[in-house]
């Protein structure tokens, strides 16, 4: 499939606006386990992002990613900043506007790598790559309704984490009484792919 110039910008601006829309959920979650900033770091990374949708947006799928990362990096802070910051500059690396759904899974792949070793973290450590990981699966698999696959993954995924113990990010330092609240991180990439899948949906 063609990631043309029209799809670049409408994925930019839902992912954006998705966010944006949340921002006071993430805070409230990240306030029973964090330091309640997650919603306000990413709101700030992201109306940055949608700022400057239109440049990006004339840039290649590979090079407009890379420019989302960069200022993720830039704007978000917190460990979130330069873990959403990887994960889409590592994307950028390897994505061309004419891909198709092998090549975008195998990037996702390496990015969650990436976002792995930038964090010293892994799946069950209560985080963003809880999301990520059943994800991956899915979209490695494909098959019909994909986007609706993806979406009730990554809502079934944030869930999952109410029940994890953190073993990494601020959260761990709560030992135990991390258990029986959603991950911030999980749930702002649940967000994240669901605003992606509605696009390939066509209802955004
Ligand atoms: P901070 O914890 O610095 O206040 P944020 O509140 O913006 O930053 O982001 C917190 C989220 O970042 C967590 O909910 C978690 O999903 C994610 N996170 C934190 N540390 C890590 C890590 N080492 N690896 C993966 N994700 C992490
Ligand atoms: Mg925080």
């Amino acid at each position: 499939m063609m990631i043309d110039r029209d799809m670049r910008k409408r994925l930019i601006v839902a992912v954006a606006n998705r966010v944006i829309a949340n921002a006071e959920e993430l805070t409230d979650l990240d306030r029973a386990i964090g330091d309640g900033d997650h919603g306000t770091n990413m709101r700030r990374g992201f109306e940055a992002v949608l700022a400057a949708a239109d440049e990006l947006s004339d840039k290649s799928f590979g090079e407009s990613l890379k420019g989302v990362g960069t200022t993720l990096v830039m704007k978000v802070g917190g460990a979130s900043g330069p873990l959403y910051g990887t994960l889409f500059l590592s994307l950028g690396k390897s994505l061309a506007d004419d891909v198709n759904r092998e090549q975008i899974a195998e990037a996702f792949a390496a990015a969650i790598e990436a976002v792995k070793a930038r964090g010293k973290s892994d799946v069950g450590h209560k985080t963003m790559l809880d999301v990520f990981h059943p994800v991956l699966a899915v979209l490695r698999g494909g098959g019909e309704e994909l986007p609706a696959k993806l979406k009730a993954t990554a809502r079934l995924a944030a869930e999952n984490t109410i029940r994890m113990k953190a073993i990494r990010g601020r959260a761990s330092f709560l030992g135990e009484r991390s258990i029986g609240h959603m991950d911030p991180g999980a749930r702002s990439s649940e967000l994240i792919v669901d605003a992606v899948a509605d696009v390939m949906e066509g209802s955004a």
